[in-house]
């Protein structure tokens, strides 16, 4: 027997008119280039999504085409993330941090028909044009001069009459967007959501016990919209009516401290190193930014150090949620919330439950396996998270490569080490390519950084695996102090000693300028493995 509920598909459309009927007049604001502010309304944010799909439907795209975006995160990116989807073509979202060649190979996989692109990032597009033939160029200029180089955004949606988009009916299984993995780990490979992730993935975000967003949230997306769509925060805003800050290229702490002080942000979310950048600013301007109506700082996308989720909330009020995800998992998977159990706890031990990844969000299912088989949830047994659920993905575009990330029963393999604790709490002590091995044990260099990033004069630390003759590998930490501050190697050595086994220090501790970055602003463990790979030849 079947159930008599209606048959209604869960699709990007189904959102947008939640936002169109409920909440016209809900603020999309966003941070120009030239640092002036570009204030408007859902209402007419939706009118031009319309006009867009309206204008690309006229230019031959039609339903599963793929149409790319190279841009910043502003009212323009947001209309494409609404009108492309809704029309059934698919939102390709490139990440502009890439290599031109890695960017011309993703084109080419994705077979995108259209791009859009952000005038400040033609230079980037022409030296990819060079490789790969995209049919339709638009440039999202506010100005003229783009005619030389392809379209103009704003001439074809003055062109445009939105009263003949049209409906497309669409099955929520149909594909609504796609990105690329970072390619760590060989190449980039293609993940496409369906609508049907995305909306119950935006739902998801609405949950009190996962980020709890709701319509009076003013919502500050750090994490950029090239970049597993913003972590699904520009269709949850428009599906529960949360107004909009959109940064566009000014991601450094002053701006953003400006940013969510001036417009009253309440919820934001970004990687840690933003962060960690951000919380240096405002503990050098003690009082220079209001940040009371901020209820919330999600954090995510590698580890969140303790003493920085501490800073923040105790030198400046701000509470940190701690996430985990992935772009193969649209991308959110756990958030941590301190449960009732440990509310009174003290400070100590709910910094350490909040420095873990978190339980997983209704739907989102988890286990881990070691070399026999699944381990126990029991907080100490280190195994490989599985993962399944609706928003996860279950291939990759283009088929499975050899090196399946895909079990037999269909879960996903994460690749992350975790141990899992009784109440489903997930903490992370590494990707398993970046582990250390030392003597056949593993020491997480995730554990070390955080407590490395705990003392007053660091700004950043990383810890890397570098072959040992003896021991295979050892670990070694690659330190940036803060401005002005000193620390020495036997200092921060001593420090570790307090918290880990002997052979758990890294050997070399060495001082750097900078940590290399990923196009995710991630540390890009590679770059410092090849630098220090022979630091230890001599054993
Ligand atoms: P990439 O890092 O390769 O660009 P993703 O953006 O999809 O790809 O990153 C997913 C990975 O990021 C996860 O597998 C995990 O290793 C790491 N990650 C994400 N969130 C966290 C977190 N809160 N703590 C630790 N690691 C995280």
């Amino acid at each position: 027997m079947h159930g008599l509920m209606m048959d209604f598909p869960l699709t990007v459309p189904a959102m947008v008119r939640r936002a169109a009927t409920l909440f016209p007049e809900r603020r999309v604001v966003s941070h120009r280039p030239d640092r002036t502010l570009d204030r408007r309304t859902y209402a007419d944010v939706i009118d031009r999504a319309q006009r867009l799909a309206v204008a690309l439907r006229d230019l031959g795209v039609t339903r599963g085409d793929r149409v790319a975006t190279l841009s910043w995160t502003h009212h323009r990116h947001l209309e494409a993330y609404l009108a492309v989807p809704s029309m059934g073509a698919v939102l390709h979202t490139l990440n502009l941090r890439l290599h031109p060649d890695d960017l011309s190979y993703i084109i080419k996989d994705a077979g995108d028909r259209a791009i859009l692109v952000d005038e400040s990032l033609l230079p980037l597009l022409n030296q990819v044009r060079a490789q790969v033939e995209i049919p339709h160029v638009i440039v999202l200029a506010s100005g003229s001069g783009a005619a030389s180089t392809g379209m103009d955004y704003e001439t074809l949606l003055s062109a445009a009459n939105p009263d003949r988009a049209i409906d497309v009916a669409l099955d929520e299984n149909d594909a609504a967007a796609m990105c690329y993995t970072s390619g760590t780990t060989g190449r980039p490979k293609g993940v496409v959501y369906s609508h049907r992730a995305l909306t119950l993935h935006s739902l998801a975000l609405g949950m009190r016990d996962s980020l709890g967003l709701g319509r009076d949230d003013i919502v500050l997306p750090i994490v950029p919209m090239f970049h597993v769509n913003a972590w699904g925060l520009p269709y949850s805003c428009a599906f529960f009516g949360c107004d909009q800050v959109l940064p566009g290229p000014h991601l450094d702490a002053t701006s953003v401290a400006e940013l969510l002080a001036g417009e009253r942000v309440t919820f934001t979310a970004g990687v840690p190193t933003v962060w960690l950048a951000l919380l240096q600013e405002l503990d050098a301007n003690p009082g220079r930014y209001d940040l009371s109506a901020l209820r919330a700082l999600v954090v995510g996308g590698s580890a969140a150090p303790l003493s920085m989720i501490r800073g923040l909330e105790e030198r400046h009020g701000i509470h940190v949620l701690h996430a985990w995800g992935m772009t193969e998992m649209t991308p959110v998977g756990t958030v941590c919330n301190l449960p009732r159990e440990l509310r009174d706890a003290a400070p100590e031990d709910r910094f350490r439950y909040r420095a873990k990844q978190g339980t997983p969000v209704p739907l989102v299912e988890i286990r881990a396996r070691g070399d026999r088989g699944l381990v126990p949830w029991d907080g100490e047994t280190l195994g490989e998270l599985e993962v399944r659920g609706p928003w996860v993905a279950r291939s990759y575009y283009h088929g499975e490569s050899a090196d399946s990330r895909f079990c037999e029963d269909g879960w996903f393999k994460t690749g992350d080490i975790v141990r899992i604790a009784a109440d489903g709490c997930v903490e992370l002590a590494d990707r398993s390519k970046d582990l250390v091995k030392s003597g056949g044990e593993w020491i997480s260099s995730v554990a070390l950084e955080n407590a490395l990033m705990g003392h007053a004069s660091v700004a950043e630390a990383a810890v890397i695996a570098v072959p040992h003759p003896k021991w295979d590998e050892r670990p070694l930490a690659a330190v940036v102090l803060k401005p002005g501050q000193q620390a020495t190697a036997d200092e921060l050595r001593a420090l570790l000693a307090q918290h880990f086994a002997k052979w758990w220090l890294p050997d070399s501790i060495v001082f750097v300028d900078a940590i290399p970055k990923t196009s995710a602003g991630k540390f890009l463990k590679s770059a410092l493995r090849d630098r220090f790979r022979s630091a230890y030849e001599e054993g």
